[in-house]
């Protein structure tokens, strides 16, 4: 009988001894960075264990570094933040190669053993960046082109304005172009676009395009809001609404608006790398009845209700007339999209759409290649328009600039093309 209850007891002492000390999980290793990836700052590994850790060891090897054994043990707490300072192994400047080994025993008493290993490269150096040609002075509202030679292949490179990025396109090896904008809404204080280049590891350099800008002022105008105009606007495109008539026109205006630009934004960033427009655009024929970035206010009994500003030209020529392709490109878009009404969305290249708005027929479909010239589509005034008039835009990057500049022969020669690398 004694027998059988201390053996009872030494069962229970085992269990309960196995079931504090013993665990037969591995110790978790979390690198923080997939192997053969590149990185700039020291390396942060969680190692963690059910149980708790014994001794965390780690060798580094590459550059300075060989194979030197480094233990930690005895540690207090479950989790380890084991820190590996790879800069510390470094020659020169340039980047190299280490080899990170982890070897974990944790604190079960049948002790569970983990080892493992990454490949990384090491490399606190921002790629070289230098500019070799291109647009010596922009405008408020108008374009430029950059082209540049980075010091390795970049992981991401272009231009960055705020929170915009301005694409790159890899013309030659190492080398790049890139369009941008000075945006009609950015004071000429406040524009510092900057060409960038980051590499693997995450080094950024960014240098200045080497262009100036100029101020420039657009036209405003106040538009007064009668009761006939909103009826016909409320009645025209927002049929079933429980909204006043002026309501209605707030929302179509402010935020109809805001998502037909995003929706003109995605379409945009449909591209070729490769330049399919040549020489001046092509300005469809007929009176300016709204200029670029014309600054709206809206009136409604002496209140103010929306402002909001032109982003492209109106040219009211006869109604119903045949609308041309401003240059040659593809089309990425047809449709009908909001207040622009039935919209052609013709790609020129390297980022540079045109656009046509509140037609009344489609002639074309998405896909089609078109000359400069040809016939697209037919006028109307679909959409938030007031009589039979051609929307006309160009943008770069989704962002609307001046179309007056790509209209002018000289002004595309001088300040574009001749920048641009011959095919
Ligand atoms: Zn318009």
């Amino acid at each position: 009988m004694k027998k059988i209850l201390v053996l009872f007891l030494l069962i229970l002492c085992l269990s309960v001894a196995f079931y504090f000390y013993v665990d037969t999980n591995d110790p978790e290793i979390s690198w923080g960075v997939g192997d053969n990836e590149s990185i700039n700052a020291p390396l942060k590994i969680k190692i963690a264990d059910d149980l708790g850790l014994k001794e965390v060891c780690y060798t580094l090897s590459g550059g300075s570094c060989v194979d030197k054994k480094q233990c930690f043990v005895d540690i207090p707490d479950r989790s380890f933040d084991l820190v590996i300072e790879p800069e510390k192994c470094a020659q020169n400047a340039e980047p190299f190669k280490i080899e990170v080994a982890v070897d974990v025993v944790d604190s079960s008493l049948i002790a569970n053993k983990v080892h493992d290993k990454i490949e990384l490269t090491f490399d606190d150096q921002a790629p070289n960046l230098a500019t070799l040609d291109g647009t010596r002075s922009l405008k408020r509202g108008g374009a430029g082109v950059v082209l540049y030679e980075v010091g390795e292949h970049p992981a991401e490179t272009g231009i960055v304005l705020d929170d915009l990025i301005f694409r790159a396109f890899a013309f030659d090896q190492n080398k790049y172009l890139s369009f941008y904008v000075h945006p009609f809404y950015v004071d000429s204080d406040d524009f510092k676009p900057r060409v960038f280049a980051r590499d693997k590891a995450g080094n950024t350099r960014k240098i200045r395009p080497g262009s100036r800008t100029a101020s420039y002022t657009y036209p405003s105008v106040v538009i007064e809001l009668t009761d006939d105009f909103l009826n016909v606007v409320q009645e025209k495109m927002m049929e079933d609404s429980s909204k006043t008539p002026l309501e209605a026109f707030v929302q179509i205006n402010d935020i109809v608006r805001k998502e037909n630009y995003r929706v003109i934004e995605a379409q945009c960033q449909n591209t070729v790398t490769q330049k399919l427009w040549e020489g001046a655009f092509l300005r469809n024929l007929g009176t300016t009845k709204a200029n670029f970035a014309e600054y709206r206010t809206y009136m409604y009994r002496s209140a103010v209700v929306s402002r909001q500003v032109h982003t492209g030209i109106d040219i009211a020529g006869i109604n119903n007339t045949e609308i041309l392709a401003a240059n040659h490109g593809k089309v990425v878009f047809t449709g009908e999209i909001g207040i622009y009404g039935n919209v052609v969305i013709l790609d020129h290249g390297y980022g540079i759409h045109s656009l046509y708005g509140h037609l009344n027929q489609i002639d074309v479909q998405e896909g089609d290649m078109v000359k400069k010239g040809a016939p697209i589509a037919v006028s109307g005034e679909t959409g938030l328009a007031f009589g039979d008039h051609l929307h006309f835009e160009i943008r770069i990057n989704g962002i609307p600039v001046n179309p007056i500049e790509w209209f002018d022969d000289v002004w595309v020669k001088t300040n574009i093309d001749r920048f641009l690398p011959k095919d």
